[in-house]
């Protein structure tokens, strides 16, 4: 059995960890992302460190990211709002720290990745990973593939209706203020209520306007892309009554018009949390790296 490495890099925190080809976990660990130098330089140390000899890493990062390999930039966040890892090299660096072959892709997508590998897309060619945390973001694999086109995808920006009770929120995203990710993750919940999303009692006013935003995202992906399944994942996700909200909002949306069982008679198992559960993001850059060096064992 072959051993990977997976790094899991987040806005807040760096996961790092060493799996196999089946997708089990053989050591985790995690520390805050401070800034780039530190940050990669523990997660190399972590490789170095590790007895059993790893055949590739693979990396899900926040970003915006560089993933076209045809680029100069290729392998760099590029425009983040967190200053200092703008332009930073994450694959460059931690390809030639390590001294294994690296393939990188958005923290997204390597989430989606992993639940079609080892998790609740098994069955599927065409589906969304949609994550509500800190922020929003998506990943999609559509006919087969991870979904880049010309950059990535940037789901958790989509435009949304606003809640007619909630019109004095002007939303906290840098670029568009009262956008899904605006209106909808964590960061807009907390400054929105004054309280972080696991705080929220599940009869407080917040959640009829997030399962509304979150729904109308949902719709509109469904519209688009067409999906077999749609994954919910992040740490505002694990409010799990949220589900139930989300997906009688979606039927109301839908309003009958996509006519297929899949949504109609079986909602509960169209929209669904990542059954690979919080190790999803990990457990998704392991498997990249599996894919593109190795081969998966399902
Ligand atoms: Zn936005």
């Amino acid at each position: 059995m072959e051993v990977y490495g997976g790094v899991e890099a987040g806005g807040t925190k760096f996961v790092c960890a060493i799996g196999n080809d089946a997708g089990e976990l053989i050591k985790i660990t995690q520390f805050p992302t401070t800034t780039p130098a530190e940050t990669i330089g523990k997660t190399i140390a972590f490789f170095l460190e590790q007895e059993l000899p790893l055949k590739a890493i693979g990396i899900g990062a926040f970003g915006p990211l560089d993933i076209n390999p045809g680029s100069p930039f290729f392998g760099t966040i590029t425009s983040t709002p967190k200053a200092n890892w703008r332009n930073t090299n994450l694959l460059g660096s931690i390809e030639k720290g390590v001294g294994v072959p690296v393939v990188l892709d958005t923290d997204v997508n390597a989430a989606a990745f992993g639940e079609y590998c080892w998790g609740n897309a098994r069955d599927l060619d065409t589906f969304v990973y949609l994550t509500i945390g800190t922020g929003i973001g998506g990943g999609a694999m559509v006919n087969g593939k991870l979904l880049h086109g010309l950059l990535h995808p940037e789901m958790g920006h989509i435009k949304v209706q606003r809640h007619s009770q909630d019109d004095v929120f002007n939303g906290i995203c840098p670029y568009h203020g009262d956008c899904l990710e605006g209106l909808a993750s964590g960061a807009a919940l907390e400054s929105r209520w004054g309280m972080k999303a696991e705080q929220l009692p599940a009869d407080h006013p917040a959640w009829i306007a997030e399962s509304f935003y979150l729904a109308q995202g949902i719709v509109h992906l469904i519209y688009i892309l067409s999906p077999q399944r749609v994954i919910l994942g992040g740490g505002v996700m694990h409010q799990k009554f949220l589900f139930n909200r989300i997906r009688s909002q979606v039927l109301n949306m839908l309003n009958n018009y996509i006519q297929s069982d899949k949504i109609l008679k079986e909602i509960d198992t169209y929209i669904v949390s990542p059954s690979l559960g919080d190790e999803v993001g990990i457990l998704g850059a392991i498997a990249l790296a599996v894919n593109k060096f190795g081969e998966i064992i399902l």
